[in-house]
């Protein structure tokens, strides 16, 4: 048996700002820490001279703050846990008005891929147990098919009921924000450099934030690794201004029983790990920082920055299960470029990728 644990970005941004340098009311300083369970790597150059180190920790206590009290399901207070807790209550789990902006935009997007995308999997999530797997392999157990048909029974985007601002759910039902929880962290960053930060990266497991333009004009480099492994990088995007980059890829987290691989990316209409002849996608969405429109979910508005955060970690999950051909559609309609490093390892790409790819 064979374990990996994705240590190694899916995303590689090279730190471009010459680092911890004061200079004319600036400060450039990198960071890098442990947030929401994946390494946080960061670069800036903060307004105020001195005024960088208070940006890196609470540029860590927004993840921290995210996981703790909002997204993780393994914390016993989260928002997420406790809405977990209410699963066959009937009187519901009233949510926040951001949680539910979230939801809200995570069934859409299980309604536009027919459920290939899909938070409500968690039971099946726990089943597998890939991200433990991955670490310490010893133990595990490949699901036999009656565990995962019982899984399956408590799965299913169109079980969870959102209404009046209250969720309900079927007992068992397990959510699972692990699809999308990086993207959010880093559209939360995205509103709280605004004030702080003149431009910079942060990259979270493998999902990246490029934000604004450097003084020196150069573009932001952000390389996307070779699946097989064969060379670092499979290609490299060279951007300009805002952007979120995020990729979704069977080598980040996978258990090797007697040569097969199970990943981490499962597809509910078979209980298994997604076989749909990708090894990775990456989504690349330009954020219009004049584009301040955004989705309206009940009365929480989310502005148009926090609707792409979520949504590029969402996409590239939710087109590694559905395939080429309905990714690619996809894509479209969100206004997305997408990347998809196939099984065989040839690379396929939309139209408007072109012109960020060296
Ligand atoms: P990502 O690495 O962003 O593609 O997210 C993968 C994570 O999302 C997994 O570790 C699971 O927690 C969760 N997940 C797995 N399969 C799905 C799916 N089909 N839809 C939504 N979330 C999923
Ligand atoms: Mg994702």
């Amino acid at each position: 048996m064979r374990n990996k644990l994705g240590v190694c970005c899916a995303l590689i941004v090279s730190i471009l700002i010459t680092m911890t340098g004061c200079s004319m009311g600036y400060e450039d300083y990198s960071g890098a820490a442990t947030v929401m369970g994946t390494i946080v790597q960061c670069s800036f150059r903060a307004y105020g001279a001195g005024n960088g180190e208070n940006v890196w920790l609470s540029t860590q206590g927004t993840g921290n703050e995210l996981e703790y009290q909002m997204l993780s399901r393994r914390v016993d207070d989260s928002e997420i846990a406790r809405l977990n807790a209410s699963a066959g209550n009937e009187e519901g789990f009233e949510l926040s008005q951001e949680l539910e902006a979230y939801l809200e935009l995570c069934l859409e997007l299980s309604e536009q891929t027919m459920g290939a995308f899909d938070i409500t999997l968690g039971a099946l999530t726990q089943l597998w147990n890939i991200d433990e797997a991955a670490v310490d392999s010893d133990n595990y157990h490949i699901p036999s098919p009656e565990e995962i048909e019982n899984a399956l029974d408590v799965c299913g985007y169109e079980k969870l009921v959102i209404n009046n601002h209250r969720a309900y759910m079927p007992a068992g039902m397990v959510i699972d924000m692990g699809a999308v929880g990086k993207g959010i962290f880093l559209s939360r960053i995205y509103d709280d450099w605004q004030q702080t930060v003149r431009y910079g990266v942060v990259a979270a497991g493998g999902s990246i934030l490029t934000y604004g333009y450097k003084d020196g004009g150069q573009r932001w480099n952000v390389g996307i690794a070779d699946p097989s492994g064969e060379q670092s990088v499979i290609a490299t995007l060279k951007l300009e201004g805002t952007y979120y980059v995020s990729t979704s890829g069977d080598y980040e987290r996978y258990v090797e029983v007697d040569g097969v691989r199970y990943h981490h990316i499962l597809d509910a209409s078979t209980g298994y790990p997604s076989e749909s002849g990708i090894s990775s996608v990456t989504a690349v969405i330009k954020v219009d920082a004049n584009n301040t429109s955004g989705n309206t979910n009940g009365n929480y508005i989310m502005s148009n920055s926090m609707v792409n955060g979520l949504l590029s970690d969402a996409l590239t999950t939710a087109i590694f299960v559905l395939g080429e051909k309905e990714g690619l559609r996809l894509a479209h309609q969100y206004d997305a470029e997408i990347l998809i490093v196939r099984n065989d390892g040839t690379v396929v790409m939309t139209d408007g990728m072109h012109q960020y790819v060296d």
